[in-house]
């Protein structure tokens, strides 16, 4: 729906917490469309990259750029990129289709406008008949392809996931990864994803990124990682000793 729009360049882009640096030195082109996934054990920089991304925390140094123009200094509502996060906390009184609705009805939408799009995200996820439940009345996984279908709703240029699937037991998570990556597919945007799940991030991603420290280690398709670690942290990372 909004395939026109959704790259980003990200220049050079650093973060300090007084003299403790986050983020150091981080150059990266993701390409509108693209699934891509932060990749990296606990501290190493995903959350705080992310949330420079959509404008929650500022930069220290570098530059981010959407589509070629600079959004470092674009506050993050207006940066409008969608959010999923685990926990990420649905109305608990209002039903499926409020829900989704919810981000266009606060931006005073047309009443048929919304329904339609409402309707059309619905399919996406797959919860045409569950559209006048409450959340409460879903499982863990349809509750966080509802959250998915509200953040997709307002089709924002780039959808942002910080370990949405974290909460979910492993045979759920692996059922909506593989949901996930189908909307993915279907519905163009482009998808920035933090996990410290290698098996998550083997199976969804078009790109991985690995990161240690706040830099890069290494960024390559799911194959090249695998067949090719940059070296030993990314092969033991990636569950493959050489
Ligand atoms: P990850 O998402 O990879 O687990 P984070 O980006 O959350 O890593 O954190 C990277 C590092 O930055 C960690 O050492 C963390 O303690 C530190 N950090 C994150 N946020 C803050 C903050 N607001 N103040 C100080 N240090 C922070």
């Amino acid at each position: 729906a909004n395939s026109d729009k959704g790259s980003l360049q990200v220049r050079d882009v650093s973060k300090f917490f007084g003299t403790f640096c986050a983020v150091n030195g981080v150059d990266l082109e993701i390409q509108r469309g693209e699934f891509l996934t932060l990749l990296g054990p606990s501290g190493s920089g995903k959350t705080t990259l992310l949330m420079m991304i959509a404008g929650f925390l500022d930069i220290t140094s570098g530059d981010i750029a959407l589509d070629g123009t600079s959004i470092s200094g674009v506050p993050a509502e207006k940066r409008n990129f969608g959010m999923v996060f685990q926990g990420y906390a649905l109305f608990p009184h209002m039903t499926v289709r409020d829900n989704i609705g919810y981000a266009l009805s606060v931006r005073k939408r047309p009443e048929a406008e919304i329904r339609e799009k409402v309707d059309e995200m619905l399919d996406l996820v797959q919860l045409v008949d569950f559209a006048d439940r409450k959340p409460g009345q879903l499982s863990g996984g349809q509750q966080q392809r509802v959250a998915l279908a509200r953040a997709l709703c307002f089709e924002p240029p780039v959808l942002l996931l910080d370990e949405p699937l974290g909460a979910l037991d492993k045979k759920l998570r692996v059922e909506v990864q593989d949901q996930l990556k189908d909307i993915h597919k279907r519905v163009g945007t482009t998808f920035i994803y933090v996990t410290h799940d290698q098996e998550e991030a083997l199976s969804m991603s078009d790109r991985i990124v690995i990161m240690r420290d706040g830099a890069i280690e290494q960024v390559g398709t799911p194959y090249e990682l695998y067949e090719k670690p940059a070296n030993e942290f990314a092969a033991g990372f990636l569950g493959k000793s050489n």
